[in-house]
């Protein structure tokens, strides 16, 4: 799978777009000036970041609006599971133990539908619970408002699988083709929010744990 990238030439300023694959952690190109180009991506690149990039490509680019609302929904589901197995090797650690990769996926597995999975990775990350989480960042509640109809965050998990997960499965399980750039820019948007708010948290956390 690649993602479109615009990458800027260190000498000449010039705007490349390049194709980098979902695992490269670095791209090296070579600009038409001829100077050698090394692009380094940080801890804040991950998947479900390169993914939500894909989703505004096909979202603006190509406009297969369909395929945006498939990647927009699976950058939050990878964002989730990313994390989810970060803190369970954080977990591990602590308790001296040596992290069990496969020990961790059969757990992420309990949590086949997203609501549950995002509830629980909520609940791994902000301990104060999702109310306290929309008391104290009320910019993200408006923003969810605006996008979902009757958004509460007593409501929060089944609004988000209802809102962008339920959408994302009659692409994939009904072969419904019918969402129009509204739809996807929609989803687009719901996910890029929920992206935040798991960075949000996921700082806290780490600021509670280090
Ligand atoms: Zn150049």
């Amino acid at each position: 799978m690649l993602i479109s990238w615009t990458f800027k030439c260190e000498t000449c300023g010039k705007q490349n777009n390049k194709p980098v694959k979902l695992s490269d952690s670095q791209y090296d190109w070579v600009c038409d000036c001829g100077t050698p180009n090394v692009e380094i991506f940080g801890s804040t690149i991950t998947t479900g970041f390169k993914l939500i990039l894909r989703s505004q490509y096909e979202l603006n680019e190509i406009r297969d609006y369909n395929l945006s609302i498939v990647f927009s929904a699976m950058a939050v589901d990878c964002e989730l599971s990313r994390l989810f197995i970060k803190w369970e090797k954080i977990k591990s650690l602590r308790d001296y133990k040596l992290p069990d990769g496969e020990k961790i996926e059969s757990l992420l597995r309990q949590y086949p539908r997203i609501s549950k999975k995002l509830k629980k990775v909520c609940d791994i990350l902000y301990t104060e619970g999702i109310q306290d989480f929309f008391y104290r960042n009320p910019d993200i509640e408006i923003s969810l408002a605006k996008l979902i109809e009757n958004f509460s965050p007593k409501s929060f998990y089944k609004d988000i699988e209802k809102n962008l997960f339920w959408i994302r499965n009659r692409i994939v399980h009904l072969g419904d083709s019918s969402f129009k750039h509204e739809d996807a820019a929609q989803c687009h948007n719901i996910a890029n929010i929920l992206l935040g708010i798991l960075n949000r948290m996921d700082l806290s956390k780490r600021e509670q744990t280090l």
